[in-house]
């Protein structure tokens, strides 16, 4: 069976919960789709609202990021069970923006995919590599080793329902790019990857987004590849291009 595609925007630092009602309205009827599965990935404090506003449409709420522990003394952090009661069904882990400026590393993000799962979130496990690795040609021994660290201990049917989002660090918010093959050769590595630390059917399960300054004029061609099962897009899904992009045919 065809792989659905899923295409998720990642909303970032941006949009108070006034405002995020108010962005839902508009693209609410531009990103209905019967085809694609839409999810908004919104800042914690706007998820109530974001919630109350999808209900009775296609669009699902996730959230940005998620500490690894149940409770406790971690002042400013989101434990899992504050995402769920509030109602988001996905979550965004290991963002390359929360490696470089908050100090995430593979390891963290393997504790936070395990923890997503244990509360019954799916994890957007976000991968990928500098500039400097690319001309250095080690992408893919990175995305590699990523991938396996972040799949530590995660079952083969937790892994099935995951969804892996490789973002060139690159490529976002940047303006450029990777081309659809570039995009290709690594999400097919990906799923290679997938297939060897579990199975077959694993890899043919699993949901691989392009990310990196999608937009309404590179979508068609990027989710046209047969390993790229969608996107993750920044910039873009605040803007009703949005819809362009979920509706890409
Ligand atoms: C992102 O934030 O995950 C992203 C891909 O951003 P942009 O689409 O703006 O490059």
């Amino acid at each position: 069976m065809a792989r659905r595609k899923v295409v998720a925007g990642n909303w970032k630092m941006n949009m108070t919960p006034t405002q995020a009602v108010e962005l839902i309205e508009t693209l609410k009827p531009l990103v209905a789709s019967d085809e694609v599965d839409v999810i908004f990935c919104v800042p914690a404090i706007d998820i109530p609202a974001a919630v109350e506003a999808v209900k009775g449409t296609n669009i699902k709420i996730g959230a940005e990021n998620m500490y690894f522990e149940e409770k406790g003394a971690y002042t400013g952090e989101i434990a899992p069970d504050m995402i769920v009661d509030a109602g988001a069904t996905y979550v965004i882990i290991g963002h390359s923006e929360r490696r470089e400026y908050f100090a995430e590393t593979d390891e963290t993000v393997n504790k936070k995919v395990l923890k997503a799962f244990e509360h019954g979130l799916t994890p957007i496990i976000c991968c990928g590599e500098s500039l400097k690795q690319r001309e250095q040609g080690i992408t893919i021994d990175w995305i590699r080793q990523q991938i396996k660290i972040a799949f530590l201990e995660v079952t083969a049917e937790q892994a099935k329902k995951a969804i892996i989002a490789y973002e060139p660090i690159w490529a976002i918010g940047t303006g450029k790019t990777a081309t659809s093959d570039q995009a290709e050769e690594v999400c097919f590595a990906i799923r290679c990857c997938i297939k060897e630390l579990y199975n077959e059917e694993v890899a043919e399960a699993i949901t691989i987004q392009y990310g990196g300054s999608v937009n309404a004029g590179n979508a068609a061609e990027l989710f046209a590849k047969p390993d790229i099962d969608g996107g993750l897009v920044g910039g873009a899904s605040l803007k009703p291009d949005f819809g362009k992009i979920v509706n890409y045919k």
